[in-house]
């Protein structure tokens, strides 16, 4: 044992994972600054029917523009955020944009928020979701929010509780990345889920494996017969719609469908009119 420990001793002292730690602990102090100094933006990706088409809502997903590195994905610094507490004040800032944005365009699209299991844990949310409402004014049933089971496995009773207050506001509560917890099953009998949305992972093997697509085929009789929507995350390619449509999957989203862009881009490409402008052709 007493090796064991100096191996580890060892390993934690060289050089290389000095400068790793080090390197996280810059980003973290560069995070406090990117969300004081406004490096922080949203982007939105569009979600659509499978069988029409039709618009339903736009996804709001975190990004942090860095002055030195660029770009830097959510998969990135969430988990730094979370880390360090940070988490609870980017989260209210990207909830009540995103309402806020949402609430400047004409109905009826929705808006999707995701949520950190750091929210649910620390946070009032359900006070925090009514504010937002209220302040900003987008009605309850134009707000998603979207959470994956990871989140609620982290404290599963408090959660819970969380969660039903909130869906009492009108707020609906999507199950995302669905297919790659550890218990999706029990996940589903504890709580009513407005929405499944099928892990990515799953969608890209919708066309080309047949045992994919049976559980595919599987989840979606599931939440027929719950009652729950389902929707596809990650279509990339036509096949995959296809298939998707003809197994009778309600919504979908990938980069076949659009792309995560800027509201400007979105404002811009004519899909979105913003409340009281008519500006037709
Ligand atoms: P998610 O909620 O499952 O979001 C979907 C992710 O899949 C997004 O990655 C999106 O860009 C990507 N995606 C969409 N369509 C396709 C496709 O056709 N192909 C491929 N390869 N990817 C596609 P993104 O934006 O990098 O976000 C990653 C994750 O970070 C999100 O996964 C979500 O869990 C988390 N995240 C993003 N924004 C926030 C936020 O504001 N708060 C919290 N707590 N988490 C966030
Ligand atoms: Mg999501
Ligand atoms: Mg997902
Ligand atoms: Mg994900």
């Amino acid at each position: 044992r007493a090796k064991s420990d100096l191996w580890r001793t060892a390993c934690f002292y060289e050089p290389s994972m000095d400068e790793t730690v080090r390197a996280r602990r810059n980003l973290a102090a560069d995070l406090r600054e990117a969300l004081a100094h406004h490096q922080l933006s949203i982007h939105y990706q569009v979600q659509t029917s499978v069988s029409t088409g039709q618009i339903l809502g736009y996804e709001a997903l975190l990004r942090w523009n860095h002055p030195q590195r660029g770009c830097i994905t959510p998969t990135e610094f969430i988990p730094l955020a979370e880390e360090n507490g940070l988490i609870l004040q980017m989260g209210e800032w990207v909830l009540r944009s995103a309402c806020a944005t949402a609430a400047s365009w004409e109905p009826p699209y929705k808006v999707a928020v995701n949520l950190s299991a750091v929210q649910l844990a620390h946070a009032d949310l359900p006070l925090l979701v009514r504010q937002v409402l209220e302040e900003t004014g987008l009605p309850p049933h134009r707000l998603e929010l979207e959470l994956t089971e990871t989140t609620i496995f982290a404290d599963k009773e408090r959660s819970l509780h969380m969660l039903r207050q909130i869906k009492a506001l009108g707020v609906s509560i999507s199950l995302d990345d669905f297919g790659t917890g550890y218990s999706s099953l029990d996940t589903l009998r504890s709580f009513a889920f407005d929405k499944i949305k099928i892990d990515r992972s799953f969608i890209s093997e919708a066309a080309s494996n047949p045992q994919t697509a049976a559980i595919i085929r599987a989840i979606l009789a599931l939440g027929k017969s719950l009652g729950v929507a389902v929707l596809a995350e990650g279509i990339e390619t036509s096949d995959q719609l296809q298939m998707l449509n003809l197994e009778g999957c309600d919504e979908g989203q990938g980069f076949l469908l659009g792309r995560p862009a800027p509201l400007s881009e979105i404002l811009d490409s004519g899909q979105i009119t913003l409340k009281g402008r008519s500006d037709g052709p």
